[in-house]
């Protein structure tokens, strides 16, 4: 099923989006990806899409965001395959959801896109071996980059941390094998990247353990697993969109 986060009637609130409509729940996101029966925790309310605003469907203490990931993107920039997962981390502070604004920052001269997995965590980790148990989802995120910052700087977190830069959405999609799902990014209707998750280098199971290990994961948390080939630069004006087979699209504006 796929999960959202709304806002109607200037409330917020948790629902299940089937086509065009969304069936309220009575519970919090986090306690609608562990929810074993959905049906005890659906409202009677229904809403039809175009009434209301969709919301990031999490909101993560921390993302964990990985480098590179996926051997044809490690093939196009002619490097070795890395033995261990490169990682870094984005802010809480850096969500926006479906359709929110991407805002370019000033103090850079190129933002690029960066389409990706993301994990959600459903329950809190720490030394796991079992990582399916602690995945309550998948979505779909874009790892905004400011490549200037980052060839600049020897940290990334200005390059990857500005307010702005992690749009994830639109749902959580909790019933997916995430072995072989069509990745693809489009920047004003023109494919910009288009891969397959099959071509990770590590796959979502060796990312949370590898990522347990180090720190504790709570539920909501975004494990965002690697961007496939042909990541490049957004301008204001443009649209973007990240599209995960069987999850959905994830489109943002730069302003
Ligand atoms: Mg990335």
């Amino acid at each position: 099923m796929k999960i959202i986060q709304f806002k109607a009637n200037g409330k917020e609130k948790v629902g299940i989006i089937e086509e065009k409509n969304i069936t309220e729940l009575s519970c919090s996101v986090i306690e609608a990806i562990n929810s074993s029966n959905v049906e005890n925790i659906k409202k009677d309310k229904i809403y039809d899409i175009n009434d209301i605003k969709i919301n990031s469907p999490v909101s993560p203490s921390k993302m964990v965001c990985v480098g590179l990931n996926y051997k044809d993107h490690a093939a196009e920039l002619k490097m070795d395959l890395p033995d261990e997962p490169i990682i870094f981390l984005k802010p809480p502070t850096a969500v926006i959801g479906h359709l929110g604004n991407i805002i370019y920052p000033d103090s850079s001269n190129q933002v690029d896109y960066e389409a990706e997995l993301g994990i959600v965590v459903s329950k809190k980790a720490k030394n796991v071996s079992d990582a399916e148990e602690y995945i309550g989802g998948y979505t779909a995120f874009n790892d905004v980059t400011a490549r200037d910052l980052q060839r600049k700087d020897t940290q990334w977190t200005r390059a990857k941390s500005f307010d702005t830069f992690a749009p994830i959405g639109p749902c959580i999609e909790t019933e997916l094998d995430p072995s072989n799902l069509n990745i693809s990014l489009k920047l004003n209707g023109e494919f910009k990247q288009k891969s397959n998750t099959k071509n990770m280098i590590f796959d979502v199971y060796e990312l949370v353990e590898f990522v347990s290990d180090i720190m504790t994961l709570y539920p909501g948390d975004i494990i965002a697993t690697g961007t496939p080939p042909g990541v490049g630069p957004m301008n204001i004006g443009d649209t973007v969109e990240v599209e995960i087979e069987k999850i959905g699209r994830l489109r943002n504006f730069i302003r």
